[in-house]
């Protein structure tokens, strides 16, 4: 899962960054309303933290263009204070969620995965394929109870075709939501993350769909 943070103060924006790259995301930083539109225009995140008092161009005009050009991705915007008309301005312009400032880290992060399960689609914070589960809260996979270690690119991986379980995911679109956008992207390797996630979760949980991608679908028998 990939996200782009608008944040233009650089301390809250870098504790951002760290606490959302810990928690298993690749991480976009803008710092300014010219940069986060463009990023939000031409990149697939699966969620955007957009504060409203962004320079250059402000939060609400970024969300409202973003909206006009048919940019669907789940939006949760900040608001410097508790002003209920900054809040009413932004969930009119298409956002899905507010926070003001200060905020907890926890509630952020428990309200972005909120917004990325429905988004594509499921209700729990726990995400199960066969024997498989993602706890999203905790970043943990286990496979029949047991807990497996995956680095932080086959979590990545993992993650995203958990969340869109039964469809087929090319290897484009994989790398376009595991990597941030400085990372020297290269789709082949999301093979060898996938031949990873095959050794330690089963050779049955992603199917190759020859030509198209990969697919999630849970195993016929269940060990
Ligand atoms: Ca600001």
């Amino acid at each position: 899962m990939r996200l782009l943070i608008a944040e233009d103060e650089p301390e809250l924006a870098g504790q951002l960054e760290s606490a959302m790259t810990q928690a298993g995301y690749a991480v976009d930083l803008a710092a300014d309303g010219e940069d986060a539109w463009h990023l939000g225009e031409t990149e697939p995140y699966d969620a955007v933290v957009l504060d409203l008092g962004l320079p250059v161009v402000d939060g609400i005009r970024v969300l409202e263009r973003w909206r006009a050009a048919g940019r669907d991705m789940p939006v949760l915007i900040l608001t410097a204070r508790d002003r209920w008309s900054d809040k009413v301005k932004g969930i009119d312009a298409g956002a899905d969620d507010y926070l003001a400032k200060p905020f907890h880290m926890a509630e952020l992060q428990a309200r972005l995965r909120a917004l990325i399960r429905r988004a594509s689609g499921h209700h729990s914070a726990e995400l199960v394929c066969g024997p498989v589960r993602l706890d999203t809260r905790a970043a943990r996979v286990s496979l029949a109870g047991e807990e497996v270690r995956l680095t932080g690119h086959e979590f990545r991986v993992l993650a995203y075709l958990m969340h869109h379980q039964g469809r087929v995911i090319s290897r484009t679109e994989l790398t376009e939501h595991i990597y941030d956008q400085d990372f020297d992207r290269d789709s082949n390797t999301i093979e060898v993350f996938v031949g990873r996630l095959r050794k330690k979760l089963g050779p049955e949980l992603i199917q190759t769909v020859r030509g198209l991608g990969y697919r999630l679908t849970e195993p016929r028998s269940e060990a």
